[in-house]
């Protein structure tokens, strides 16, 4: 069946990082009343490349449903065509897309969960946190133990750095971490690579629950059906940030079935 293309038309730009190249779009689909997304999902763009080629890549959506609109978070690759595509495209211009697509998505009912990100992989995770905790309207965490994990190579990239450390001050079931590989001295924040602050977390709550690690993961033979856990870890960023968090959640005894992953690589 083919898709349903539609025209978005881009109303405002913002560039987070001069340095990596970073921008935040905001969107428009004047054709629809209500562009329907789901938290964590991506959208398709197309356009046609130097050649006259049709490119389609995927983004994730930034923003949690907004009536006809919906935000993207996008950076540069060196030598890419749709990103700096997209990257230069005036406010006022527009593209073709599809969506939204994918699986990337909050379990429901909430459970405590692990947000990982790292460089735009937190645009799906600023969609779900702003789902969970809308700006107006009830709180849809329900209590649940959320904890965002954000890791950049430099501090001028953790991007929506304010909108989550405000979002920390409101929510006291809401835990962000952030953590900087390449910072200057002058940087008094964390280093290193987010599975270090997870671990960290992970070994608490283990302390505070009594729970000795690694845990026992339910048999292999369990039904699909009856897996059902209190905790799910969501991780999106370059495939090599996504399987060393995979790794090290395994190896504490978490279930593949746990750890929800999208890779941009
Ligand atoms: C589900 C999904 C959601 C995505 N969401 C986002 C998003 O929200 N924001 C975002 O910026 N990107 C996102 N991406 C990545 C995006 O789809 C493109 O792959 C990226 O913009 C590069 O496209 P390009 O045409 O510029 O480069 P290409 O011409 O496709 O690739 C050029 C070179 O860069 C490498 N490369 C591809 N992607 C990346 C990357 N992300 N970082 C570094 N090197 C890369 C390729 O291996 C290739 O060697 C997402 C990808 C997927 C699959």
């Amino acid at each position: 069946m083919a898709r349903q293309l539609y025209t978005a038309r881009l109303e405002k730009k913002v560039c987070l990082s001069e340095s990596a190249q970073c921008y935040h779009f905001e969107f428009v689909v004047d054709e629809l009343d209500k562009f329907d997304l789901e938290a964590g999902q991506f959208v398709s763009l197309i356009a046609q490349d130097p050649a006259g080629k049709q490119q389609t890549r995927a983004y994730s959506l930034a923003a949690a449903a907004n009536g006809n609109r919906f935000e993207l978070c996008i950076n540069r690759v060196e030598g890419g065509f749709f990103s700096n595509y997209i990257a230069d495209l005036p406010v006022g211009g527009s593209i073709q897309m599809h969506g939204p697509h994918g699986h990337f998505v909050l379990n429901k009912p909430v459970t405590d969960s692990f947000l990982v990100a790292t460089g735009t992989g937190i645009a799906p995770m600023r969609a779900m946190t702003q789902w969970l905790f809308p700006e107006n309207g009830p709180d849809r965490s329900e209590g649940r133990e959320i904890h965002l994990f954000f890791g950049t190579r430099y501090p001028t990239e953790l991007y929506f750095h304010e909108y989550f450390t405000e979002l920390e001050k409101k929510h006291k079931n809401f835990h962000y971490t952030t953590t900087v590989s390449r910072a200057g001295e002058e940087w008094k924040g964390n280093r290193g690579y987010v599975q270090k602050y997870i671990s960290e977390v992970i070994e608490a709550q283990a302390r505070q629950k009594g729970i000795a690690l690694p845990m026992v993961p339910p048999p292999d033979s369990t039904p699909a059906s009856e897996l059902k856990f209190d905790q799910y870890t969501y991780i999106c960023g370059l495939n090599n940030m996504v399987s060393s968090v995979r790794d090290a959640l395994t190896g504490y005894g978490w279930h593949k079935k746990q750890i929800i992953f999208e890779r941009y690589d």
